[in-house]
């Protein structure tokens, strides 16, 4: 890292750590809408995308999402950068991180891990990368971490499980910070004794992972005991939390972070912030309640491409209570996953479909089938595949809570059926909960009594 970025990223560190300091969310709130103000009508129009564009309110600027943004992806970056170079770059970056340092263009691109649909790819430069990295180490360590950064004769030691490399994490490496990649298209167990060796400081990975690591570590087949642990890139489910902190005995920090922006982060009090001094989120409530929604999000921050009004395929659920913490940004209480997570029942007259909605399917899981290990639900249709860890009785005891929960919802309880449990590939993003098509309205058969 040259030292300009170096120093940028020492502000940015400083910036989040002891900045922002507002004195209600009404006072956090105007002073983002000057900044977007500021970005709206400065450097948003070097991207191609928004050159023309005379809008100085948010709200007037057309949404957009990953399809619009990848079919555009030149105009949406300042440098116009064609979508194949960065691709290209991304995939020559990710090679090549382990051995030498890519090409120096003034840019770097990578690639989303994400399974669904075409993968995102982000661009950014390195000053971009130097603030981005001082924001995640002030978002992430504590007190206690950062004072061994500083003055531990040995480095930090980092272990980050991904699905890919990426340029961006390797920003951090450094002299006071011994960064490690552990390659899941490699399956975790291939790793265990090189982490035990490593002895994490910090231990970064897949709620999954974690999980299967937790486990490990319970039969006493990976020695290891990290301060910090950090669940990304999954739903943390209620479960996995739970074996996490048994094994660690450490609360599981969230980091939401994606191809489109560091989004959210748990706070010193545990609760899940987002990380609105840099993005603005817009919800887009799913659910007449207003606790669910889809964020639609702003980076007012960036220089070199673009996510302005950028909608997102997550479910993200709004916590009820205020954290302790002081911070005025909106807390989550749960990323509950994708939109597609969301199951769909016809109405008991068959006139339309309600949501049912994963989080409340966790709930039910995790309150009548404590015996099971593991599951997957997933809707074909009119017809829910059930595949579950355990004998009949599990399945059935599964089966008649959904029933009795869509009952309650005012729903028709759909057909089951029972299907064997995949082995998992090893560096497939987990998915408990699918809705691979939905029930066609009309043709919606009644689960047949006898
Ligand atoms: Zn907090």
């Amino acid at each position: 890292m040259k030292p300009a970025e170096l120093m940028l990223l020492l502000i940015a560190f400083i910036r989040t750590r002891w900045g922002f300091r507002f004195r209600d969310r009404a006072s956090l709130e105007r002073w983002q809408n000057k900044q977007l103000a500021r970005f709206i009508g400065g450097r948003l129009r070097n991207a191609a995308f928004y050159s023309a564009c005379t809008a100085r309110n948010i709200t007037t600027l057309p949404i957009v999402d990953k399809a619009i943004t990848l079919a555009q992806f030149s105009a949406f970056n300042t440098l116009g950068v064609s979508l194949e170079d960065a691709t290209n770059a991304a995939l020559v970056a990710e090679r090549s991180l382990d051995k030498a340092a890519a090409v120096e263009t003034g840019w770097t691109a990578g690639l989303s891990s994400g399974t669904q649909g075409p993968r995102g790819v982000f661009l950014a430069s390195a000053r971009e990368r130097a603030t981005w990295a001082g924001i995640l180490v002030a978002r992430t360590l504590d007190r206690d971490l950062l004072k061994d950064i500083l003055l531990r004769r040995a480095p930090l030691r980092v272990a980050f499980f991904l699905r890919a490399n990426s340029a961006l994490y390797t920003t951090l490496k450094s002299r006071r910070i011994d960064f490690r990649f552990f390659d899941l298209q490699r399956g975790a167990f291939a790793h265990v004794d090189a982490l035990t060796q490593f002895e994490p400081d910090v231990l970064v990975a897949p709620a999954s992972v974690l999980a299967w690591l937790a486990g490990e570590s319970l039969a006493g087949r990976a020695a290891i005991s990290p301060r910090k642990i950090i669940s990304v890139a999954e739903v943390l489910e209620p479960d996995d939390e739970h074996r996490i902190r048994l094994a660690f005995h450490q609360p599981v920090h969230q980091l939401y972070q994606c191809t489109e922006g560091f989004l959210a982060y748990t706070c010193a009090e545990g609760a899940l912030h987002l990380n609105e001094e840099f993005v603005h989120i817009e919800p887009e409530w799913i659910d007449e309640s207003h606790t669910r929604f889809r964020p639609v999000i702003t980076d007012f921050t960036r220089r070199t491409q673009m996510f302005v009004r950028y909608r997102l395929d997550d479910i993200l659920r709004v916590r009820a209570e205020p954290c302790a913490c002081g911070r005025f940004t909106r807390a989550l209480a749960a990323i509950d996953g994708r939109l597609d997570d969301v199951l769909w029942f016809p109405t008991t007259d068959h006139t339309r479909l309600l949501p049912l909605f994963p989080d409340v399917l966790r709930h039910t899981f995790a309150r009548n089938a404590n015996d099971v290990a593991d599951y997957r639900i997933e809707q074909q249709g009119d017809t829910l595949h059930l595949a579950v860890t355990g004998n009949d009785a599990v399945f059935d005891a599964i089966k008649l809570a959904v029933d009795k929960l869509a009952i309650s919802q005012g729903m028709e309880p759909l057909p089951w059926l029972r299907v064997e449990m995949q082995e998992p590939r090893p560096a497939a993003k987990r998915r408990r909960i699918v809705c691979v098509a939905r029930p066609l309205a009309f043709s919606v058969r009644i689960p047949d009594d006898a």
